[in-house]
């Protein structure tokens, strides 16, 4: 059984086709520029060449059309027919208080989250071309959803509900949804599996740490708190993101900048701030390290300066993303009442042995300790344990997987579907 898995963002569209029965990727790739002009990469795993191409991509449904093409094609293909494909899993960024789980897509499934655009303006509707065109490219197939927001759903009420007028939650289903669920999912449940399979009274806190960043805290197995909330510009800084901060800022920087509108101060706490927005450099944590290594002792000329104060500012950038994350993982201690394993991810979080330390450096009074040298040379793809030794809790990296996930998800569902028909 192969499964096509999805996931679009506003200009872009990745995809990877799984075997089921190994769980192996035959191909994967990603259409970048869709509606600007268009570049597709796309790697089958079977010996055929690369494909990396400047072509016209004026919307998804042609993004779509060119990977079923480039799938089936004799130069870069993997597959004879579409036949071939059993199912597609697309990731959906937003699931509301509807989708606690994965669902079958259906007309009721699209009307709800169709509901959900007004929570996730930016990300849905790229959701929904991609549904929409692979309903259309690949009819037989089921289409099924899995949402970023649904390992989230369960957790309590006190830890959900803003202290905003009742009304907005009531009325509106403003609340924490938290997002990244998939790879909080994903990585707590490997996390669970290593330290002995048994999920119940274990605590976790997951630190998904990429361009976007958030942590959840976990217990037996559900996720009870998470730092991202109605939408993923709540908690921790990130690569453009403020992460929490004073909400009264909006109106603030709207006025400094001589009269934004509402969405246009949201644009610059979304796109302009972050990392980004404190280094000056960029939102991409390695240029941002780069930086923050040069060695002043080297610096001798004068025009340096102005490079010096950027490298403060890059330093600066990763502190403050350090004691953040560190700041929140305190907090989150007190919520599981203790915790046996900090769990690192995505990008930063599974790559950057300097982030690591550094935020494990905030957590000695809890007997929290990382091992240097392991720390220093952690690198694979399973469950890599850089505890230090007489540390009282587990520090892990563990490399997250939403693609494989969306994939098993979506196998789930397809399968015990049809053995109910
Ligand atoms: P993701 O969103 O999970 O793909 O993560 C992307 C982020 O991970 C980017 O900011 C990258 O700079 C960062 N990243 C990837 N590799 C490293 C590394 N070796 N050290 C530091 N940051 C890294």
């Amino acid at each position: 059984m192969n499964i096509l898995v999805i996931n679009t963002g506003s200009s872009s569209l990745k995809y990877q086709l799984f075997n089921m029965e190994t769980e192996a990727i035959i191909a994967k790739g990603n259409c970048d520029r869709i509606g600007i002009d268009g570049h597709i990469k796309h790697v089958p795993s079977n010996g055929k060449p690369t494909l990396k191409s400047d072509i016209p991509l004026p919307s998804h449904s042609e993004a779509i059309n060119f990977v079923i093409r480039t799938l089936t094609g004799p130069e870069h293909g993997v597959i004879d027919s579409l036949s071939e494909i059993s199912a597609v899993g697309h990731r959906v960024v937003h699931g509301g208080r509807k989708f606690a789980q994965s669902v079958l897509i259906n007309d009721d499934v699209l009307k709800a989250i169709i509901a959900c655009v007004r929570l996730a303006p930016l990300h849905i509707p790229a959701n929904l071309m991609g549904i929409y065109a692979c309903q259309k490219a690949i009819p037989a197939a089921p289409q099924v959803a899995v949402f970023d927001t649904a390992f989230h759903l369960a957790i309590p009420d006190y830890a959900h509900v803003y202290p905003i007028p009742y009304a907005y939650y009531d009325e509106h289903d403003i609340r924490r949804y938290g997002f990244h669920g998939t790879s909080h999912r994903y990585v707590s449940e490997k996390a669970i599996d290593y330290l002995g399979g048994n999920a119940e009274g274990m605590r976790l806190i997951t630190c998904h740490l990429g361009n976007g960043a958030s942590l959840a805290a976990i217990k037996d197995g559900k996720s009870i708190d998470t730092t991202m909330g109605a939408t993923p510009l709540e908690g921790l800084p990130m690569g453009t993101r403020c992460g929490t901060v004073d909400a009264a800022l909006v109106s603030v920087i709207a006025e400094i900048e001589g009269g934004l509108s509402i969405g246009e101060a949201l644009e610059i706490l979304n796109q302009e701030s972050g990392v980004l927005g404190i280094s000056g450099i960029s939102s991409d944590f390695r240029d941002i390290m780069n930086i923050a290594e040069f060695n002043f002792d080297e610096a001798v000329e004068v025009e340096e300066i102005e490079d010096l104060e950027l490298v403060h500012r890059s330093r600066l950038a990763l502190d403050v993303f350090k004691y953040q994350i560190a700041k929140f993982i305190g907090s989150y201690i007190v919520a599981l009442g203790g915790v046996d394993a900090i769990v690192f991810t995505a990008g930063v979080g599974e790559n950057s042995p300097s982030i690591r330390r550094g935020i494990c450096d905030w957590l000695k009074s809890f007997g929290i300790f990382i091992d240097g040298d392991k720390n220093g040379n952690a690198e694979g793809n399973g469950v890599t344990d850089v505890t230090e030794a007489g540390s009282s809790v587990a520090v892990l990296i563990i490399p997250t997987n939403e693609e494989l996930i969306i994939a098993r998800d979506t196998m789930k569902i397809v399968f015990s579907t049809e053995s109910r028909k």
